[in-house]
């Protein structure tokens, strides 16, 4: 059965400091009231900036079904590459997750399918799980290109892959219109394009597996609106920026399965 999952996308905030109080706050509440006794047993994952991996990481030992993730990593495993931080650098920091093609890299940073693609390969490589993003600009729901723009970013992004590799991916659908606007997709939005996202799933890689891959939805999920966008048949839970960065309103989402 696949794993129904709350992630926090810190972004670029939080000192060390700040991040380590954070995740402990959280990590607190999950030791008092563990996820495996929740009726979903949900699965959390910190995405934090690159700074912060080792210490989170040794936060979260101990607790079962809590992971830390990076929010991005290079394509290449090293090299003469300034600034860059590389996928066995990531696993060596304690991290076994990373997001790839969060919008605002392919957005400010230009990276476009087929880097990312590189990027979700030496991930994989490398032994961590890859939450890979996806979604439309306004512009293109509003045109009608939704469906087109989420099918090509997956098979350029993911369906080149061996079954194997696809195995180490979860899927978060996040609409740019609703990242940090405080405006979300309605439940039968989120509903209709994560059901279109398995469909293809299954075109490609057979109907188990797509039963069995973990689809995220983000942009606005907050403690408010999670439970509802969560009930959707085809919601395996959140990627949750902003409201990931306050304990209380991540464990409520936690709990909204
Ligand atoms: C995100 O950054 O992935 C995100 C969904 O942000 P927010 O929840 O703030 O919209």
């Amino acid at each position: 059965m696949r794993k129904k999952i709350a992630a926090g996308n810190w972004k670029m905030n939080m000192t060390l400091e700040e991040g380590k109080k954070l995740a402990g706050e959280i990590c607190d509440m999950i030791s008092k009231r563990p996820l495996k006794t929740m009726k979903a047993n949900p699965g959390v994952i910190f995405f934090t900036p690159f700074i912060h991996l080792v210490e989170i990481s040794k936060i979260i030992r101990g607790l079962e079904g809590v992971y830390v993730g990076a929010q991005n990593c290079y394509s290449k495993p090293s090299g003469a590459y300034t600034g860059e931080v590389s996928a066995p650098m990531i696993r060596s920091a304690g991290a076994t997750h990373v997001l790839i093609g969060h919008s605002e890299r392919r957005n400010l940073f230009d990276e476009h399918n087929k880097m990312l693609a590189a990027k979700a390969s030496i991930a994989i490589e490398n032994g961590l799980k890859v939450v890979f993003c996806c979604g439309e600009s306004l512009g293109e729901r509003e045109n009608k290109k939704h469906f087109d723009v989420v099918e090509q970013q997956l098979k350029e992004g993911l369906f080149w892959m061996d079954e194997e590799s696809f195995s180490n991916i979860i899927i978060a659908y996040e609409p740019v219109w609703a990242i940090g606007t405080g405006i979300t997709a309605t439940p039968v939005q989120a509903g209709e394009m994560h059901t279109l996202i398995r469909k293809l799933i299954s075109e490609k890689f057979g109907e188990k597996i797509a039963e069995n891959c973990t689809i995220l939805y983000g942009g606005s999920c907050n403690s408010k609106n999670a439970q509802e966008l969560f009930q959707q048949k085809n919601v395996d839970g959140g990627l949750i920026g902003g409201a990931s960065l306050k304990a209380g309103d991540f464990f409520k989402i936690i709990q909204s399965f």
